[in-house]
């Protein structure tokens, strides 16, 4: 899979596209990012990619040219367009799943008030928001996406059963973890799971996860 990624702050993804599995995908060819500098596509001598908002108002919005000049440098025909942003359809797994499906992804990270209105209207084929709250830029969203789409990359878990049991997969929160040790200040680790019988910890962790699940969020349920 290959990730472009549009920013004025390049240097914001060194590290995380370095450590970790990010990194290990990156390094195994699984995943191809590439950050574009968009003030490389910036206007005039100081490669300006910002003015002031029509209409008045505090803050500067992002110019649309930079935006699209750098996005058709690298879009082809099947790439899918996403500008962050916090306006945008809130990220869930199933909407990872979706963005995973795509051979190529082009993230667009807005700044300072946002961007001109018609990168949304006429370049993006997707808003998408990581959360209900803002953040001062589109980086560390467009991250969040990177890591969740890198995860579900063939091949991107060492055991890709920790996949099918995780929170947010099947509709359920998952179910309490426990290591070593067995006893830890007094506090035990449930009995059935050193017990060795298997189903009986299979029913253990589908009951715990659907107590989990009704507690904390009743709402992944359903009616
Ligand atoms: N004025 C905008 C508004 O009220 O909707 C917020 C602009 S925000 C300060 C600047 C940029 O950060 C946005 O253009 C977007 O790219 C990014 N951003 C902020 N919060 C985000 C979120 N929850 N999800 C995705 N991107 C976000």
């Amino acid at each position: 899979m290959r990730i472009d990624v549009v920013s004025i702050f390049p240097e914001l993804f060194d590290a995380p596209l370095r450590t970790s599995l990010l990194g290990k995908s990156i390094a195994a060819r699984r995943l191809e990012v590439n950050v574009i500098d968009l003030r490389a596509h910036g206007l005039g001598p100081h490669r300006s990619v910002d003015d002031a908002t029509y209409g008045g108002g505090a803050g500067m919005v992002m110019r649309p040219e930079p935006i699209f000049t750098a996005v058709e440098e690298v879009a082809e025909e099947s790439s899918h367009i996403v500008l962050l942003s916090p306006r945008g359809t809130r990220l869930d797994q199933t909407g990872v799943k979706r963005l995973a499906g795509h051979g190529h992804l082009i993230l667009i990270c807005g700044r300072y008030e946002g961007v001109d209105e018609r990168v949304a209207e006429h370049l993006a084929d997707d808003e998408i928001s990581i959360g209900d709250y803002v953040l001062a830029g589109g980086e560390l969203a467009a991250l969040v996406v990177i890591e969740a789409v890198s995860r579900l990359l063939p091949g991107a878990l060492g055991n890709e059963g920790s996949l099918a049991d995780e929170s947010h997969t099947g509709g359920r929160l998952e179910y309490p973890q426990f290591t070593r040790p067995a006893s830890y200040r007094g506090w035990s680790v449930p009995e059935v799971l050193l017990s060795g019988d298997h189903g009986a910890v299979e029913r253990w962790r589908r009951d715990q996860a659907e107590r989990i699940t009704r507690e904390r969020r009743p709402d992944l349920l359903g009616p």
